[in-house]
């Protein structure tokens, strides 16, 4: 796609009566402004909306994604943690009843308590990217009031989400996200797509979140902390990696897994019975 087209136009390049200047982008809210409108209108369409749904979108920044929704007849709270531009969009965009900008941080909260408790939200973000995988954890604690999300991310932390295991990118992210919601990848989106250009590409994911995990695990925090503690000596075989983390091995009851093989080699259904296997030690 040629740079550009249907652009946002910046308004320092106004002329005549109207003065205003946009801030600079902050790189501490990862403000990377999407200004190629192809890549805003593919987005949207990805979405599959129709006229009446619900839309949240997280960090609407100049409102291009903003826009195109509010085209597509859906009501839409949009969630901005800079003041200034939360400010600037309801100026821009106009108000209730289609549009709500709600200024915040969406890691302190959770958004669909923002809506009527019967509505179940599509998410739309181009998220910012230092915290985006913290965002979809945050987002998929409350799953079950969410349809589904079309997400931005750098490719890099996209293909680690949809990884296969035994490879480069497969890790704790991954197996967390196999275990809540199925992942497709849609497209990438080049740097020139934004101002300013990131040094990376981009990957647009659809998150289709289920209501009850795909396997039950017996001890969730369990679960989650021998991840950390095996994920940090991934290298290592799991013989080693669980003596080295001081677990007690349950006796009797043969390892569902052969311990002689490396953490990153298992996928999500082995390493949830690992987990129930090494909690019934605990018992
Ligand atoms: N949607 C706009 C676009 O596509 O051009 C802006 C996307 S920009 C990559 C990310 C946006 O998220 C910025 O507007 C930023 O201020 C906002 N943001 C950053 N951290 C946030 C947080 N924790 N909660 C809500 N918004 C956040």
């Amino acid at each position: 796609m040629d740079e550009n087209e249907n652009a946002p136009r910046s308004d320092s390049r106004r002329s005549g009566n109207s003065p205003r200047r946009e801030t600079a982008p902050k790189r501490s809210l990862g403000q990377n402004f999407l200004v190629d409108g192809r890549y805003a209108e593919a987005i949207v369409r990805r979405a599959e909306l129709s006229e009446g749904d619900w839309v949240i979108e997280i960090g609407p920044g100049r409102g291009a994604l903003t826009r195109r929704l509010l085209e597509r007849g859906v009501q839409l709270l949009a969630v901005e943690k800079d003041a200034q531009l939360a400010a600037e969009l309801a100026a821009s965009l106009g108000g209730p009843p289609r549009l709500m900008v709600h200024e915040g941080d969406v890691l302190n909260m959770d958004v669909t308590s923002l809506l009527p408790a019967d509505v179940i939200p599509i998410v739309v973000s181009n998220l910012p990217y230092n915290v985006s995988v913290p965002i979809l954890f945050q987002l998929l604690r409350h799953r079950d009031r969410i349809a589904r999300m079309i997400l931005m991310f750098q490719k890099e932390v996209a293909d680690r989400l949809a990884a296969e295991p035994d490879s480069r990118e497969y890790g704790i992210p991954t197996v967390l996200a196999w275990l809540s919601c199925q992942i497709d990848t849609l497209f990438d989106v080049p740097p020139s797509a934004f101002r300013p250009r990131p040094k990376v590409i981009s990957t647009v994911i659809r998150v289709t979140p289920f209501a009850e995990p795909r396997i039950p695990i017996t001890d969730r925090l369990f679960f989650e902390r021998m991840l950390n503690l095996l994920f940090q000596k991934r290298r290592k075989t799991l013989s080693r990696s669980l003596k080295m983390s001081g677990y007690a091995l349950p006796s009797g009851v043969d390892p569902p897994i052969d311990l002689k093989r490396r953490v990153d080699t298992l996928d999500p259904r082995e390493l949830v019975a690992l987990s129930d296997w090494l909690r019934s030690a605990t018992r």
